[in-house]
């Protein structure tokens, strides 16, 4: 990159006024309070580091990987400072620097190879109970032998036995008039297979045809928050592309998912600008206008509210929904689901919707997943204490995280997609 095209964490630094403001909502900062632990005290240090004041060792590595990435200090900011992005920018020379952990770098190469990490899952399913147990209460996978990157006890989400991608054909054609492509992400498409069932229901019940794009990659999220541009490179100019060859022919590519929608309508094209690749750029910029969050294009672009209204129909569950941050955040997008979902459920309000779940990406999951364990707790206190029997929101991360939280803190709450409880509540 040339000096000129570079990143300058001096800009941020010298427009931060010190204000304060982002502070108390700061999601690292809630649990480890301490100024460095702050947007305004990352800020701060980017700046030195910059200048040459701050080496980038291993105790700078540790301060700027506890970062969840939650944006909640861009959101309260007077000066729209971009602390998130400058701190997904450091993250890069702090893998150039000290390389990427094995089980990272392995995990990553499954993202850029889909039949490898379909194999990978396969195995991962039909060996599921030698290496891992069923956990007794809510389901879910925990370890059974000692992994050194996972604590004993832990809640993760359980393999399908077939994909999203691979159990549907291409085209889910219904009467020809209208026309969407699906991108699902990673955890919807291996894990939490339900939601693109759920989808496809929806679809279906809207009479719109759905085109299954085969050869979509991952968004590139889980590499980009971790510092490993060259893989944020490689899958979103592979996704640009092949997204390109049908983008004409589709009203929209409708996403279940928070972070791999923020990820491709909001975050490829700073990437590219940022790596000076104006192109890539632009290309990715070019697409925006067709991407969605489902409840978003449901809610705004089909009759589907009023569908729902019409069934006079009131679910026996209530539900509590949570604000992904890369829903409401980065997109701006809380109101559309709770407008599709409180036409058939009860919604009881969290106390804080907006707290960041403590999902944090790759890093917080394994080597700092004790940071995830505490920003999680009053997130579950909170579902606990809304009353409601079902948490939703639109991100599989929250979803891991969420669960396991509550799993944690013997919280007998379920979480769901929206897009599921909508399907549910149309087959009612
Ligand atoms: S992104 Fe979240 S955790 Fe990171 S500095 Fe901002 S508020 Fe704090
Ligand atoms: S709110 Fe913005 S300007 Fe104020 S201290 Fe935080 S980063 Fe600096």
């Amino acid at each position: 990159m040339s000096e000129k095209e570079k990143f300058h964490f001096t800009d941020t630094s010298d427009a931060c006024i010190k204000c304060g403001k982002c502070i108390p909502s700061c999601t690292i900062h809630q649990i480890n309070p301490d100024e460095t632990t702050s947007p305004r005290g990352f800020i701060d240090l980017l700046g030195a580091y910059e200048r040459g004041e701050l080496e980038l060792n291993k105790e700078a590595k540790d301060i700027f990987e506890s970062c969840f990435l939650c944006t909640n200090c861009t959101d309260v900011c007077p000066n729209d400072l971009p602390t998130d992005m400058v701190i997904e920018e450091v993250r890069k020379d702090i893998a150039d620097k000290f390389g990427i952990a094995w089980f990272k770098r392995a995990f990553f190469i499954l993202l850029r190879h889909r039949w490898l990490m379909d194999l990978m899952m396969k195995l991962g399913y039909t060996f599921r109970t030698c290496g891992f147990q069923e956990l007794p209460k809510k389901g879910g996978m925990t370890p059974r032998f000692p992994l050194p990157i996972i604590k004993s006890g832990r809640l993760l989400p359980s393999l399908g036995k077939v994909s999203f991608l691979n159990k549907y054909p291409e085209e889910i054609k219904q009467s020809g008039k209208r026309r969407v492509a699906i991108f699902i992400g990673c955890l919807a498409n291996y894990n939490y297979t339900n939601i693109g069932d759920s989808l496809i229901e929806v679809l279906k019940e809207l009479d719109i045809d759905a085109f299954i794009p085969k050869a979509q990659k991952c968004c590139s999220a889980p590499a980009y928050f971790t510092g490993d541009f060259k893989t944020v490179e490689t899958l979103s100019k592979q996704n640009i592309e092949y997204f390109e060859t049908f983008i004409d022919d589709v009203e929209a590519i409708i996403i279940p998912e928070a972070t791999c929608s923020a990820m491709i309508k909001h975050d490829w094209e700073i990437f590219f600008n940022n790596q000076g690749m104006g192109e890539w750029a632009n290309r990715a910029k070019k697409l925006n206008k067709k991407i969605f969050m489902a409840t978003q294009w449901l809610e705004e672009k089909t009759d589907l509210k009023e569908r729902l209204a019409k069934k006079g129909l009131k679910m026996p569950q209530s539900v509590t929904y949570h604000d992904a941050c890369h829903a409401k955040k980065v997109q701006g997008i809380w109101k559309q689901p709770r407008s599709l979902l409180s036409q058939n459920y009860e919604i009881k309000e969290m106390s804080d919707s907006n707290r960041c779940c403590g999902f944090g990406g790759v890093t917080m999951q394994t080597e700092k997943y004790h940071l995830a364990e505490l920003a999680g707790k009053p997130k579950a206190q909170m579902i606990k204490d809304s009353g409601a029997e079902i948490v939703s929101a639109e991100c599989s991360a929250c979803r891991m995280q969420i669960s396991n939280s509550l799993h944690q803190a013997d919280v007998d709450v379920v979480f769901k997609n929206p897009i599921e409880l909508i399907a549910e509540a149309l087959k009612a």
